[in-house]
């Protein structure tokens, strides 16, 4: 790392002790922007770097809420409100057992640069709570989440600050959350969430965006080699929405996904998973990857365990951070391993990153390759700001437009910074320039 930069860096994790997801990725990020600055030194005089890894505003909240025996349960909400140069804080709320400040801060910190790399005009932020939804009712998280929106809805605003979906949050949280919104402003603020039901102005395609969107970018780092979806043998991590519309788009592009895992164990099918039933047992019965084993004979599933023990020439992690090691990677590479497309936000650990870009592997960092899902919820606040609808096959169209776009830019930005290939440089510094000269024209805010 270029000394300046590591100096910057040094205080940024002194001043944040015990967050080491967001540690890790600010360091990620600060390895690629040493040749930046040698061309910008005005960006270290204007201390761009120590103003972003300030978020703008931190809220951490009470959660009081009653479970259906009545007990009370106290449950802790966040929303780091990080960078707004570009446009209102935007970025998904997050209800896992393991949500904290830290891990917070980090998604937010990377929601900056990735919205940045969309060219749309939205800002970085990212929220949550450690409430776990998983074995509670729809009743108890109702009442979760319109306690939850009891404290955010006076952060939030279609001209302020916009959350949407992440893990655990889907299309019935994103529901109960904007009715406790509208029910407490007394405004139909269309804009305020994305992820919202098509019949109250949610966006086509908005569900399946994250999933399309990280193999749209994929196939388009397969084609700078002459290859394609085609044929290829893949696995997936997670069973969730990113990685069942990751599935999706795959295999309609002619690949096998053979793998996909939740936290319990992994499913292995040698014929491609059957995707109507994983999104029946998964989203519609909200069930355990498990049942499959009883519902298709091809199946077999493995309890605990990696799913990347499974060999793949392309690899598509969408379930959560850190969840693919240097050895898992090793082993990959050893094994016929092309491409990696994270749908997930920082799967890869840095010792998994190193592995893939020695050995030369097509690796698309999480902040470019799974923009799709953000960049579409900004086409939901179009269709919401002109109160239109689109279709499905026009809002397909500007999704993979946007998604070729990130590919196109992170690919010449690697060029330009002489190191083709390097994704990560390519969106680390393409998504940095356009935040840092729109901080330094808006002055020292
Ligand atoms: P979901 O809640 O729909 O699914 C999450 C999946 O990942 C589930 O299969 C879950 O298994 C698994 N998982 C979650 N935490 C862990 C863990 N600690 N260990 C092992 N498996 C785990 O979330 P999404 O599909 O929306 O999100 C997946 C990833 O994609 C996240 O990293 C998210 O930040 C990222 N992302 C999501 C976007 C979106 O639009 N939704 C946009 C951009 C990125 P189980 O059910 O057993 O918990």
């Amino acid at each position: 790392m270029d000394a300046r930069l590591e100096a910057i860096r040094d205080t940024v994790l002194a001043r944040n002790p015990g967050e080491g997801e967001f540690h890790q990725a600010v360091t990620e990020v600060f390895e690629s922007l040493g040749p930046v600055h040698d061309r910008h030194p005005e960006f270290l005089e204007g201390a761009v770097l120590e103003r972003l890894c300030e978020p703008e505003r931190q809220i951490i909240f009470r959660v009081p809420w009653a479970d259906d025996a009545g007990r009370f349960q106290i449950n802790r909400g966040f929303r780091v409100e990080f960078n707004s140069a570009l446009g209102p804080f935007k970025g998904g709320l997050r209800f896992h057992p393991s949500v904290n400040l830290g891990i917070v801060k980090f998604l937010g910190f990377e929601q900056i640069f990735k919205n940045a790399l969309t060219g749309m005009p939205i800002g970085g932020g990212k929220g949550g709570s450690d409430f776990d939804p998983r074995g509670r009712s729809d009743a108890e998280v109702m009442r979760f989440c319109q306690s939850f929106m009891t404290e955010l809805y006076r952060h939030i605003g279609e001209y302020t600050d916009v959350p949407a979906g992440d893990i655990g949050v889907g299309g019935r949280e994103i529901g109960y959350l904007f009715g406790q919104y509208k029910r407490i402003t007394n405004r139909y603020e269309s804009g305020v969430l994305t992820g919202k039901g098509i019949s109250w102005g949610g966006s086509l395609v908005r569900p399946e965006a994250t999933g399309y969107g990280t193999v749209i970018f994929a196939a388009e780092m397969l084609k700078t080699r002459g290859q394609s979806f085609d044929g290829q043998r893949v696995v997936v991590s997670g069973s969730g929405n990113v990685a069942i519309n990751a599935i999706a788009k795959a295999q309609s592009l002619g690949a096998t996904v053979v793998a996909c895992s939740d936290s319990s164990g992994y499913i292995v099918d040698e014929a491609g998973i059957d995707v109507a039933l994983l999104r029946q047992i998964k989203e519609v019965e909200r069930g355990r990857l498990k049942e499959h084993e009883t519902r298709r004979s091809a199946v077999s599933y493995v309890e605990g365990g990696s799913v990347w023990d499974i060999d793949a020439t392309v690899a598509l992690p969408c379930a959560t951070q850190n969840e693919l090691d240097g050895d898992a990677a090793a082993r990959l590479v050893r094994n016929g391993l092309l491409a990696v497309g994270e749908g997930a936000n920082m799967p890869s650990t840095r010792a998994a990153v190193a592995v893939f870009q020695e050995a030369g592997i097509l690796y698309g960092p999480g902040k470019a390759a799974n923009a799709g899902g953000v960049a579409t919820s900004a086409l939901e606040m179009q269709q919401n700001a002109s109160r239109d609808s689109w279709s499905f096959a026009h809002t397909e169209e500007r999704l993979t437009e946007i998604m070729v776009g990130i590919h196109d830019r992170c690919a010449a930005t690697a060029d330009e910074y002489g190191d083709p290939g390097n994704y990560v440089l390519g969106a680390n510094i393409g998504g940095f320039v356009k935040v840092a000269d729109a901080m330094l024209a808006q002055g020292l805010i």
